[in-house]
């Protein structure tokens, strides 16, 4: 049975968010050059919205975890001196609460997060009433029921601007991919939430930079709303997801040579 959602379209303070929507940024912030270079080199090519990932879930221990709230006035810095909104993932209500306090404009449930129904509760409980975009990405497990659920959830706290993140599904199986695109979910979930905008992540969807162009193309041609792609000054040192970052330069590139032939359902 499904139930009605009340959504609001995507909006950010004075920037229309028309397709195709861009969001750019490293995985992680790592220094507050690194940040800060990264965003003004994306600024110069054109990207309003920024991402960076403060807090990041590794699958195994030992992995850079993110720098953690001393990241957050790297973020305020980037949106003073660019101009440009910020996103950041949130997984627990520690980070909603420190992201909302450092003026973060954007925020999105990491796709091991949606997963689980008790973290994405909290999340949702810390959201409450909160007038700002929420993106949540798919599971990790090809669930669409899960991924609605975790839709509902924010949406029951109040949330009303919501965007759903297609990042690809964890497979066993060796595809060329990192994450399995099983485009038939994404588009599963336009037919059942029409008015739902959906971004792609081609990032993690493909696990290697010199895909994301392609990737993102797919998700034009099937008329989905938007990109978040990871880009880093120097993609090669960066600290998580190296493979797949590409170049303020690389970004522009792609930006410009993408095909956007139908307006969004
Ligand atoms: C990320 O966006 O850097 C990230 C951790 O992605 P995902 O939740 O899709 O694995
Ligand atoms: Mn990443």
């Amino acid at each position: 049975m499904e139930h009605k959602l009340d959504l609001q379209p995507l909006a950010l303070p004075g920037l229309e968010l028309k397709r195709p929507i861009i969001i750019a940024g490293p995985c992680s912030a790592e220094t507050e050059e690194q940040t800060l270079e990264t965003a003004r080199q994306l600024a110069a090519q054109g990207v309003k919205i920024f991402r960076a990932g403060i807090w990041k879930p590794r699958t195994r221990p030992g992995a850079f975890e993110g720098v953690g709230t001393v990241g957050l006035p790297w973020l305020k810095k980037v949106k003073e001196e660019t101009g440009m909104f910020v996103s950041v993932e949130v997984a627990n209500a520690h980070h909603v609460y420190e992201a909302l306090k450092f003026g973060v404009d954007m925020l999105w449930i990491g796709a091991r997060t949606t997963a689980n129904p008790f973290a994405v509760q909290e999340v949702a409980d810390a959201l409450t009433g909160v007038d700002k975009p929420v993106l949540i990405k798919n599971p990790v497990n090809p669930d669409l029921e899960l991924w609605i659920g975790a839709i509902e959830r924010v949406n029951r706290a109040g949330v009303k601007m919501i965007g759903a993140i297609h990042r690809g599904f964890s497979t066993y199986d060796k595809t060329k991919y990192r994450n399995n695109p099983e485009w038939q979910i994404p588009i599963e979930l336009r037919r059942r939430i029409p008015e739902l905008p959906i971004i792609t992540d081609p990032s993690h969807i493909s696990g290697k930079s010199e895909m994301i162009a392609e990737i993102s193309q797919e998700a034009m041609d099937l008329n989905f709303n938007g990109l978040i792609i990871e880009s880093h000054m120097c993609p090669e040192k960066a600290w998580s997801d190296a493979s797949q970052q590409v170049t303020p330069q690389h970004l522009g590139e792609i930006k410009q040579n993408l095909v956007v032939r139908r307006s969004a359902i």
